[in-house]
């Protein structure tokens, strides 16, 4: 039984990453490495799958030696130099565990931590068992007590959703559309510099991304009047001085677009220069710029970045409030309120700003790209990349092509994806798209339960333009009274959080509310009972216990149930798609896979069933519609696996 003797690359990381697919590290890892490296340090690495850095590594007794580029000659000088010593206290079946004396309040610390951030799953429990068998039992002992447990991992439920989540999430980066383009055929266009349009919450959360990864962003904002036509620019420099003055101290510079000559004050690190108009859309950017530099500062403390690197993000931003300045942009992005008559008009003016071959992107939630496209000259071009909040947070991009977007330009999006380090799906336009279409269904049934534990961080105006819109689209008036859209049943509750300024985070307060020292932890508000009192009380509604379970099943069966016509319709090109979009923006947990995995598991005779009970007790909700494929795939008398879902859509297997 020998310890490893190993020579790694400085730059190397070492772990454990076997937890990540719901298993421990069978071959003895949780028995040798707490031998090796204490308990403390084994407890931590092997539950978290995380990697840590070789000198950390070689810290903790884990390698022998970290070498210089020089990797292969340094590892033969040093393997010259051990060879013939005796390997007796390398033998770690011989060793004692340091740390022994303290395992059970190590167990008991490292336990509870690892329910509150691993939730829900198994695998770090078990690996914090089987170290700590380590400590208590000999080696042999342990050995034979760590192989029980990995095989109850591995035949069990959660580590065969995690290995699929782990390809599926692989799978999403491959994708291909109807005309016969892929990832493999197709050449992205090569993005230099870009511009982001709305500096509100996505809009800022999108050029973080961007400048974190190195790429420059020009960031617009629009004035007072919505007019994009002002002179107004502000340079972000990295001529820092340390003025603090107060906004209307600043000495004001008539110096227009980029060319900085005149007098200037800083604040946060940035140089302002702003022309006496436009004092709204000034403050704005002032904020968002401010917002971002907050961000980046966050970053900092916690180690992800250096200052020095944050300075250099800093630099490449850059404000303005005309789309003007957009003219040399290679891809730009609008992020500008859900409104598609005002969404139009930007990418109209976009057009007529950029070069022919800048994309142009939306950042709408649910929006039809094509009638975006269609307000340019250029629909080849447009094409959604759809951001989640906090948008440098949240690692999915749902990226959506209409039925003029280029190969190209599809290509772009994706690489775009790939380079900002997002987990990034393609699917194709329509209502919501994939994420918030599959994710209305699952809301929609969540609100009529008037159990509101709905995304907190989502601003409640979002969701009141996107019914907004909707109505409009129908030629219809939306106000808290109606209960029936386009004949459908809908809850209106959210627009009566959104009549008292209840939109959510932004305003401190939602369907809870925040404190401001912590606005991420939402505290239940006594308020919102009374509101949603008085709500049922407007429309007449009684209401009535409704089962957690009951809660649960409406959820998640409408969203499933959803989820398979987005395949008959060809809007998500696989499940894996679906499930990853649920998995990266809507926290569903890894280890149940997705709904479309979920629904394998339950099998989908009986996913169609239950689908087909609901649609019987709420006729009303045309979400509950069983969806074509479903029923297609459920009436066979044997389980179809879902990798072969779709092709029963072609002909020859309906
Ligand atoms: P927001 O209200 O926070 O920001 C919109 C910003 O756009 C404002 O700062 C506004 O001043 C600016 N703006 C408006 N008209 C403009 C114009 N003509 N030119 C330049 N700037 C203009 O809104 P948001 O939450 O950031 O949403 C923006 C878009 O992102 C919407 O399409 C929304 O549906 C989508 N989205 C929002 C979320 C979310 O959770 N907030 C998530 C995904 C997508």
């Amino acid at each position: 039984m020998l310890r490893w003797i190993t020579a790694v690359l400085f730059l190397s990381r070492i772990g454990f990453p076997e937890v990540l697919i719901g298993l421990l590290p069978g071959a003895e890892g949780t028995v040798r490495l707490p031998r090796v490296a204490g308990l403390a340090f084994a407890m931590d690495v092997i539950t978290s799958g995380k990697q840590v850095p070789a000198f950390d590594a070689y810290k903790h007794g884990v390698v022998d030696k970290v070498c210089g580029e020089n990797v292969l000659e340094e590892a033969k000088v040093f393997a010259n130099k051990v060879i013939g010593q005796p390997l007796g206290s390398r033998r770690l079946s011989g060793v004692d565990v340091k740390d022994a004396g303290s395992v059970d309040s190590l167990f008991e610390a490292a336990l509870s931590l690892a329910k509150k951030k691993f939730r829900g799953q198994i695998a770090p429990i078990y690996c914090l068992k089987s170290v700590r068998n380590s400590a208590k039992m000999p080696f042999h002992k342990a050995a034979a007590e760590e192989s029980k447990l990995i095989i109850e991992l591995m035949t069990g439920s959660q580590s065969a959703a995690l290995r699929y989540s782990f390809f599926a999430e692989r799978s999403v980066p491959k994708w291909k559309l109807p005309c016969g383009a892929t990832v493999n055929n197709t050449k992205p266009d090569i993005i230099r510099k870009t511009g982001v349009v709305g500096a509100g919450t996505m809009g800022s959360g999108i050029a973080v991304c961007l400048i974190q990864a190195g790429i420059p962003v020009i960031l617009v904002e629009k004035d007072q009047k919505g007019n994009l036509s002002s002179l107004l620019s502000i340079t972000v420099s990295q001529q820092i001085s340390t003025t603090n003055a107060p906004a209307d101290q600043y000495i004001w510079s008539l110096q227009l677009g980029t060319h900085f000559t005149g007098s200037s004050f800083c604040s946060c690190g940035f140089i302002f220069q702003r022309p006496p108009t436009s004092v709204k859309s000034w403050q704005m950017l002032e904020k968002a710029i401010k917002n971002i530099s907050g961000i980046l500062d966050g970053t900092v403390r916690v180690n992800r970045m250096t200052s020095k690197q944050k300075d250099q993000c800093m630099g490449i931003l850059k404000g303005a409030s005309t789309i003007n300045e957009l003219s040399d942009a290679d891809l730009v992005i609008e992020a500008v309120y859900e409104n598609l008559e005002l969404k139009r008009q930007v990418f109209s003016q976009l057009d007529q700003v950029c070069k022919a071959s800048t994309v142009l992107c939306s950042n709408t939630s649910t929006l039809d790209i094509d009638k975006i496209a269609s307000a340019t000259k250029r629909p080849e071009k447009v094409v959604g990349t759809h951001f989640f909040s906090p948008a440098y947070i949240m690692r999915l991009l749902e990226n959506v092509y209409g039925t003029k977007t280029s190969p190209t330009t599809v290509a772009t999006v994706m690489e775009l994806g790939r380079r900002i380090g997002k987990v990034t799906v393609l699917v194709k336009s329509c209502h919501g798209f994939v994420a918030n279409r599959t994710h209305l269904c699952f809301g929609a049934e969540l609100k009529c339960c008037v159990l509101f534990l709905c995304s907190y961080v989502k601003g409640i105006d979002v969701g009141w333009r996107i019914r907004q819109e909707v109505a409009k689209s129908a030629g219809l008036t939306l106000t808290p009274e109606t209960r029936y859209l386009n004949g459908e049943r809908v809850s209106t509750l959210g627009d009566s959080l959104y009549e008292k300024g209840r939109y959510g985070i932004k305003t401190g307060k939602g369907w809870y509310k925040y404190d401001p020292s912590n606005p991420r932890k939402p505290v239940p508000d006594s308020d919102v009972e009374d509101i949603i009192t008085r709500h049922c009380a407007r429309m007449g509604l009684q209401r009535q216990n409704i089962p957690p379970k009951e809660v649960i099943d409406r959820c998640l069966y409408a969203a499933i149930n959803e989820s398979f016509r987005v395949l008959e319709e060809r809007v998500a090109e696989k499940p894996q798609d679906i499930d990853v979009i649920w998995q990266y923006g809507f926290s569903f947990p890894r280890y149940a896979g997705g709904p479309l995995y979920f629904a394998s598991q339950v099998g989908l005779k009986k996913v169609f069933e239950k689908v087909c009970y609901f649609h019987e007790k709420f006729p009303y909700s045309s979400h509950w519609v069983p969806s074509d494929l479903l029923r297609k795939l459920a009436s066979h008398s044997v389980e179809i696996p879902m990798d072969q879902w779709t092709e029963f859509l072609s002909c020859s297997k309906l």
